[in-house]
């Protein structure tokens, strides 16, 4: 079975973007394309938060200058200067999953744990994958909470202690996951 790439927005929040599941991705320029067509940040008035089609549209509201000022919403998307990089070379020799966690890492520098695979997983359902990347991703602070607010850990607890923590909490999701 050909193995499908995941849409990078997808491995990093799959709540939010669990549409990008259904996306037939096989090969880095289809994800290149898919992220430059559905993930561009909206054009959008800094003040209000309105969105708009073109820059000529937002600046001649912004000129209007009447409008409310509006809580920040967390926009994401593909900035221009992440979409130039896109459209870069890759260095030849990086194989498919190496090419594919240079995109994600550009998209995303700080996010940590970095997805375990670039692919989606032919064998889970979409609701387990799902579930998988979230604990994943916040499964071990939840855990960490837990402890903490039962007594089992210090609030000064360490952080070489805590990170150690984290690790062998999300290696435990990983094994759930595959005994299952
Ligand atoms: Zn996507
Ligand atoms: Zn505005």
């Amino acid at each position: 079975k050909r193995l499908l790439l995941a849409c990078p927005f997808n491995k990093k929040d799959p709540a939010r973007y669990g549409r990008c599941h259904r996306v037939t991705l096989t090969k880095i320029s289809f994800v290149k394309q898919h992220l430059s067509r559905k993930h561009q940040l909206p054009i959008y008035c800094s003040r209000c938060m309105s969105t708009f089609d073109t820059e000529a549209e937002r600046d001649t509201h912004a000129r209007a200058s009447a409008c409310e000022l509006s809580p920040i919403v967390n926009l994401e998307g593909i900035t221009e200067a992440q979409r130039k990089r896109l459209r870069e070379k890759v260095p030849s020799g990086m194989n498919e999953e190496q090419q594919w966690f240079t995109i994600f890492d550009m998209l995303f520098p700080d996010f940590s744990p970095r997805p375990r695979t670039a692919y989606i997983d032919p064998d889970l359902s979409e609701e387990l994958c799902s579930f998988r990347d979230f604990a994943t991703n916040a499964g071990s602070g939840i855990m960490i909470q837990q402890l903490r607010d039962n007594g089992f850990i210090g609030d000064l607890c360490d952080s070489q202690i805590s990170s150690l923590l984290e690790t062998v909490i999300t290696d435990g999701f990983q094994v759930i996951i595959e005994r299952w």
